[in-house]
């Protein structure tokens, strides 16, 4: 992929990813917005309710009682009851008219009686009844109201509301309404001295420091001088609006996952993209690694065709034949090294797994590289203590591990001469392999990605040592491979140690 391409499709990503970000945020607090009005509706909708329902009552009541008084409750619950407050009706409206003109009743009741002898005449003059007696009390009633209406506004708030009933007509409002948070309230007057106070499931110290507060003015159609004001507080409105955004806990989750996979997609990306640049480079230099044995062999191979061998003196000859050998040594190394690099690319270990003592392999390895080092001045101890050394390994790959782990020590030796210690020793079932240097060490930052693919540590080039930094990416693959671990200790100028563990074989053994 070009790198134009990554960055484009990495801005989209974060663009894409920034949009869907705002639009979620939004989204939510549209929907706080909207259950923060559905609420405050629902409250002002409780409250009116319950003002008109106060003001109902206390207007039934008031006038049940007056019509009590004048002996016309209207509580008839029978028949009878019916008939007689009819009649006590009648004789007071008929009363009624005998004091308005006394003059005229006689000759009135006369020329009824008279009159009274056709149905006609009965069926108007009862119309006539009802309406009076409709009229009449109407009067009373207008009265009665008329009263009412002068006397309440004189009368206090505590007089005149029941509060016992208020609460309960509060609760039920709210309930109706859908509102079954706990809450107090408070009735009070326009200086805000509190008449009446009352707690609903709420302790009182939570309610005092609220102060979203739902205020609805008592007789709000009175012109009192000094009006009443109904005031509601839930103290866990915040925590209700709050836990109502659990809704929206899946896309959140959603959102941050899709964050997550777009950041280890553009890791994967980038690693790749790196990766890539790296083989490339591994590629060209192997090359070019590869073409120096290869001339030099093909032109000591010139050198004898041309000469021919029974011309050449036996030092060229030796000579000759010496480069040869160095080269095809050189060239294997490298062909060694393709290989390693071609480890990586199989998904599955190709290991060939055979019983081999660990011991053996490693005192053969130590024996065709002690020459290397101790031409150098150097040398090599080795404690192979290990009593369970049999496991079940990769002949080829195993010894390629311990090989480049020496070669690493000899390379990374410094100007010291190098000191290489090998050991083995077990650890419950496991066998462990050490190999301590005393050479240039390694930091701790470089530590943590000493074992990545194509690694170098930057000073590495500076000891002029020639490398691709896949050995000990493939030691690491390799261990793995064998169900084992390796880890490394080391300090700078002081040296390293390598500590390879993998299981024996002794567990399998039946
Ligand atoms: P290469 O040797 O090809 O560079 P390696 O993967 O074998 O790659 O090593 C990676 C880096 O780790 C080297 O560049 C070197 O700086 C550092 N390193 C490895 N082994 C040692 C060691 N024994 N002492 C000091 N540094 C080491």
């Amino acid at each position: 992929m070009k790198k134009r391409t990554i960055w484009i499709l990495v801005a989209a990503m974060v663009l894409t990813f920034i949009a869907l970000f705002f639009v979620q945020v939004r989204y939510i607090r549209l929907n706080i917005a909207i259950i923060n009005n559905q609420f405050n509706e629902s409250v002002r909708r409780s409250l009116y309710q319950t003002i008109s329902i106060v003001e109902e009552n206390e207007a039934l009541e008031y006038l049940a009682k007056t019509l009590d008084d004048d002996s016309f409750s209207g509580k008839a619950t029978n028949q009878i009851e019916l008939e007689e407050q009819h009649q006590l009706l009648k004789r007071r409206i008929d009363s009624l008219a005998e004091n308005t003109d006394p003059s005229k009743s006689k000759n009135f009741i006369s020329s009824q009686a008279r009159k009274r002898s056709t149905i006609e005449e009965t069926s108007r003059y009862l119309q006539e009844q009802y309406q009076q007696r409709y009229s009449r009390s109407r009067t009373i009633l207008e009265q009665a109201v008329f009263r009412w209406l002068k006397g309440s506004e004189e009368q206090s708030i505590s007089d005149r509301i029941n509060f016992e009933d208020l609460n309960i007509i509060l609760e039920t409002a709210l309930h109706n309404n859908g509102i079954g948070l706990p809450f107090h309230y408070s009735v009070v007057d326009k200086q805000g001295k509190v008449i009446y106070r009352y707690y609903k499931n709420v302790p009182n110290e939570q309610a005092v420091q609220n102060d979203n507060v739902y205020t609805q003015r008592l007789y709000p159609n009175e012109e009192s001088s000094n009006p009443a004001y109904l005031q509601v507080i839930f103290p866990t409105k915040k925590e209700y609006i709050d836990h109502s955004l659990y809704i929206f806990l899946p896309s959140v989750i959603i959102v941050f996952l899709i964050l997550i996979i777009y950041i280890v997609a553009i890791v994967i990306i980038f690693r790749q993209k790196n990766l890539n640049v790296m083989k490339n480079d591994f590629i060209n230099n192997m090359t070019h690694e590869l073409k120096t044995p290869i001339s030099t062999i093909s032109l000591a191979a010139q050198m004898l065709q041309e000469k021919g061998v029974s011309n050449m003196s036996p030092e060229s000859l030796a000579y000759i034949s010496n480069v040869i050998r160095d080269e095809t040594k050189r060239l294997s190394v490298h062909v060694e090294k393709v290989l390693q690099m071609a480890i990586f690319e199989k998904e599955n270990s190709t290991l060939k797994l055979t019983e081999i003592k660990v011991n053996t392999l490693i005192k053969d390895i130590i024996g065709s590289f002690s020459l290397k080092v101790t031409n150098k001045g150097g040398k090599i101890i080795s404690n192979l203590k290990a009593t369970d050394d049999l496991a079940l390994i990769d002949e080829v790959h195993f010894t390629n591990v311990i090989f480049n782990l020496m070669d690493n020590a000899f390379k990374y030796r410094g100007e010291k001469s190098l000191i290489l210690t090998v050991e083995t020793y077990n650890v419950k079932d496991n066998l462990i392999i050490t190999i301590e240097d005393n050479g240039i060490g390694i930091s701790k930052d470089d530590q943590k990605r000493i074992f990545e693919k194509f690694y170098r540590v930057s000073t590495g080039n500076l000891h002029n040592v020639k490398g691709f930094g896949l050995g000990l990416a493939y030691v690491k693959k390799i261990v793995t491979e064998h169900k084992g671990t390796i880890k490394l200790e080391s300090e700078l100028n002081i040296g390293t140690k390598f500590i390879i563990s993998i299981p024996i074989l002794k567990n399998y053994e039946l």
